[in-house]
């Protein structure tokens, strides 16, 4: 039997659906089912995914049937379009379009009006009566074709363009003649035959296959790659090709070309929004040439826009596409992305695909679509991406704030940052791996930008509108954008912008308000997000699908108040020795280090005893009753001496120690190896009175609480890098006692859990012995991934690209649990443990406990609760409900 390596679409039907985006990618699965339910769609086949894959495992050959099908798929488009490929009386003009199953903007290039050459102009001239139309298709043609396929750079071809108009006096295209474009495709022909050594193709067969070749060699491309790597794409999954009879939107005034989203993407309001321009083909709106009209009146009315909208322009033809787009919507259950072209008041469409949108968008579609009755609650729940919640966690220009406007463009993508100022992606690339803030500013942002985009803090750019490649490309990564701010004045060479007479140099602060448009002089106050609202309707939907409790890593009063606002249940790590490093109790520990003995240390350490003990009534307070899980001194010792020289000897000099003891304590304490050396629980081992002032401390916090009447806590006595049973005995006996003595002093009734971190392998595999004396484990995934590869996290840095880079990890196993051996360490100790102790609680705490991924993984192991940083909090939330669902 052959492959089927080709489905065709149009003339009312198709041979695929949207089902089919793994075989026919996004655009062609899309068109297919567009075709499927009656809506105008120029005819055309698909060249499948699977075609791309057996192109590269056949070293770029294609298979071998894949000729005769691509030809029996021209065949049916001229069946209904009634034109002939390569007929100079009567051609058919096709596109080329690539569509991988994930849409990736701007990643893989297009072709249109191919099947021209210097016959078929003439026939196209003829058929349509406008012979400036023919040759400035043929143009385009020609310098796109020249583009992608054969690799010439835009710009001989822009030169050429811009001589003609100067030397005629015009400033935009469309005051060229028939007579011009003619010239200037004769020019472009010789600037292709110069360049190259050969002549442009002439023959539409040897077209349509360099076109098909460049698709799939794109998918191999530096920035296809990037950016799959950006979006976890596996390379695995290849693109398809989309061959689609050519609709023309530069055939008068009467035609059109436009992009619309069913739902603003930058609010989600529930309004059609777009950008359209007359007489116009393809990419003409996104690239920013001409500055696009809006769709609708109320939109234009809104900008301030003199120039008609489509519904005014073209009402007819608007009103049945404001219908598609309703159609589109309520079929697809999701706000769409379309794209749609007017040919002589006649309505096509070319595209739709579930619009990308900020985070902002995404929340407020899913709730209203849930109050319309078009999907589901859990739906809701289940469409918003956590991580990109994190948008709307971030800070927004204080409205106090004075803001000192430089210029005004479009709010493109919203959230407010503040940055240096850079003109080239390289050196925001740059300098934004450095660590700097950085905005990027430029005329236009082309895919060539991304990686530069990518590392900056915000973007402006001087031209393209709302759908221009900036906008979209910063709203899907939540980078603050403004859009079209026409005042700006970029100067590439001296490196600076201006308005108005003012100058901005590289390096300057400016900050940027991508909810308002405004571009903003200097650093401007900010102010942290408030999650009401949508925010706040979708949280409640996910609490009440979510098994997993979320926690938060918090030790200082404000991190807890801010993990309560944001929703955590509990504190699931509070680490006790920051509260050491305090400025008035640091004196105090360091002569506890340095105490020749017991006593010494006792006496210190009944220094540091009040300030843990207020410390903790601090937070008690503040949870009100909910878990708190204290984890006792984990740093090794030397960690709280000065390091150098010059500050032992300033130490000694301010605190009265002696500066020859201080300098020889620090020697001793010297590890070769901090991380596995006397730290942790060992510290409890070698000196109890330390963790025993720590549990009274703590006790004695709750049990005042307690007599209080407020909410009594019931902490969570966490020791730390445990390995084996008997230490656990050790530790269970030393707090117990502890503990014991405190609460029959105090004369409260008062609970409180005793149990260790998992953060070695021995203690994951031997959980059920240290589950005799411990009532409850969390997973310390950094010290566990650490201890488990064999890998410092705090020198990964240095060669863990490389392993992502040559595939042998996936991602960074600090960020994304790793699952297979990380993940299989904390089933064993989860199992051990629970049949140890039955109903042993379990949760999370490592920097894991906020990644969506990990999450997942510890709602199938079952763990009781995860734990992560506060401003995490509603990810995790928002992360275990979709893991809950996704179990159901
Ligand atoms: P991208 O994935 O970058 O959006 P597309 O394949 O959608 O690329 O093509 C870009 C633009 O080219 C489309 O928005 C559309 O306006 C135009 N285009 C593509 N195919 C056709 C066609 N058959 N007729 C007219 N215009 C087309
Ligand atoms: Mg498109
Ligand atoms: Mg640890």
């Amino acid at each position: 039997m052959t492959n089927r390596w080709v489905y065709s679409f149009g003339g009312g039907g198709a041979e695929g659906d949207a089902s089919m985006k793994n075989l026919l990618g996004g655009k062609g699965a899309n068109l297919a089912e567009m075709s499927s339910l009656g809506l105008p769609v120029p005819p055309g086949f698909t060249i499948t995914t699977e075609a791309c894959n057996s192109y590269y495992a056949e070293g770029r050959q294609y298979p071998a049937d894949l000729a005769a099908q691509v030809a029996g798929g021209i065949a049916h488009i001229e069946k209904i379009t009634q034109k002939t490929f390569g007929d100079a009386a009567n051609p058919l003009l096709v596109s080329v379009r690539s569509g991988a199953r994930a849409s990736m903007p701007g990643m893989m290039d297009t072709v249109l009006n191919l099947g021209l050459n210097d016959a078929t102009v003439e026939g196209l001239a003829r058929l349509s009566g406008d012979r400036r139309f023919a040759f400035d298709s043929y143009r385009r043609f020609i310098q796109m074709y020249s583009n992608v396929v054969l690799g010439l750079d835009h710009h001989a071809f822009e030169e050429i363009l811009d001589d003609h108009k100067d030397r005629l006096g015009v400033d935009v295209d469309t005051a060229l003649t028939a007579k011009d474009w003619e010239a200037i495709v004769a020019e472009y022909k010789q600037a292709v035959d110069r360049e190259l050594g050969k002549p442009f193709p002439q023959d539409p067969q040897e077209q349509l296959w360099g076109a098909v070749g460049a698709v799939f060699q794109s998918w191999m491309n530096d920035r296809a790659k990037f950016y799959r790597r950006m979006h976890d794409i596996p390379e695995s999954w290849g693109t398809a090709v989309n061959i689609q009879s050519m609709v023309f939107g530069n055939l008068g005034e009467t035609s059109a070309t436009g992009v619309a989203f069913t739902r603003n993407p930058s609010t989600g309001e529930a309004a059609l929004y777009g950008e359209f321009l007359i007489n116009a083909q393809g990419e003409d709106v996104v690239a920013g040439i001409r500055t696009p009209q809006s769709l609708t009146k109320a939109a234009r009315e809104e900008m301030g826009d003199r120039n008609p909208s489509m519904e005014e322009a073209l009402p007819t033809v608007f009103a049945e596409f404001r219908d598609v787009a309703a159609r589109l919507e309520r079929h697809y259950r999701d706000m769409q992305d379309v794209e749609f072209t007017v040919e002589q008041g006649r309505l096509w469409m070319l595209q739709t695909r579930n619009g990308k949108r900020t985070a902002k968008a995404a929340l407020k579609v899913a709730v209203d679509m849930a109050g319309e009755g078009l999907i589901s609650k859990e739906e809701a729940v289940a469409r918003i991406d956590p991580a990109a919640l994190d948008q709307l966690l971030h800070p927004t220009i204080s409205p106090d704030a004075v803001r000192s406007v430089i210029a005004k463009g479009l709010p493109a993508s919203p959230g407010a940052a503040v940055g240096a100022i850079v003109f080239s992606s390289e050196d925001a690339e740059r300098r934004g791996a450095a660590g700097e803030a950085i905005i990027l500013v430029r005329h236009e942002t082309s895919p060539e930008d991304i990686k530069g985009m990518h590392a900056a803090r915000g973007i402006i750019t001087a031209r393209g509108g709302m759908t221009s490649h900036a906008a979209v490309v910063a709203r899907g990564w939540g980078i603050p954008c403004v859009s079209g701010a026409g005042d700006i004045a970029i100067d590439l060479k001296n490196r600076n912008f201006s308005v108005r007479g003012k100058v901005f140099n590289e390096g300057e602060t400016v900050t940027i308000d991508g909810s308002t448009g405004e571009v903003l002089a200097g650093s401007v106050k900010m102010i942290e997000p408030e999650l009401t609202g949508d925010f706040a309707a979708l949280m409640v939907w996910a609490d009440e699908v979510r098994r997993l409790k979320v926690r938060a890593n918090a030790e200082t009063p404000l991190d807890a108040k801010t993990a309560r606002q944001f929703g955590a249940e509990g504190i699931g790590l509070c680490r006790t020795e920051h509260m050491f490093f305090d400025e008035h109790r640091i004196a105090a520990v360091r002569e506890m280090i340095l105490a020749d003995d017991e006593a010494g240390r006792r006496a210190a350490l009944a220094r540091i005893a009040p300030f843990q003990k207020a410390d903790f009534v601090e937070l008690f307070t503040i949870m009100e009753g909910l878990p708190v899980t204290i984890r006792l001194l984990d740093p090794p010792l030397h960690e709280f001496l000065p390091h150098s020289e010059e500050d032992l000897a300033a130490v000694a000099e301010s605190t009265g120690l002696d500066p020859a003891k201080l300098m020889r304590r620090a020697r001793e304490l010297h590890e070769s190896n901090p991380m596995l050396g006397h730290r942790g629980c060992r510290l409890g081992i070698s000196f109890p009175e330390i963790y025993e002032m720590q549990v009274r401390a703590i006790i004695e916090a709750a049990c005042e609480i307690a007599k209080s009447g407020k909410p009594a806590p019931v902490p969570e006595i966490m020791h730390p890098l445990v390995g084996k049973g008997t230490e656990m005995k050790f530790l269970k006996d030393l707090t117990d006692r502890t503990a014991k003595a405190v609460i029959a002093e105090q004369g409260v009734a008062l609970e409180y859990l005793v149990g260790t971190m998992i953060e070695l392998p021995r203690a994951a595999i031997r959980a059920g012995d240290l589950a005799e004396n411990a009532e409850f484990f969390s997973f310390g995934t950094n010290d566990l991934t650490q201890t488990t590869f064999g890998i410092s996290r705090d020198d990964a840095g240095k060669f863990l690209n490389d392993y992502i880079e040559k595939g042998i990890f996936e991602k960074d196993p600090f960020v994304s649990l790793d699952q297979e051996g990380v993940g299989d360490l904390i089933r064993i100790a989860a199992e051990r443990g629970r049949a140890a102790r039955p109903g042993i609680k379990l949760g999370i705490c490592g920097e894991h406990g906020g990644d969506p991924a990990s999450i997942a993984f510890c709602e199938e192991v079952g763990l009781d609760y995860v734990s992560c940083s506060p401003f995490r909090v509603p990810i995790a939330r928002l992360a275990a409900a979709q893991a809950a669902l996704a179990k159901k």
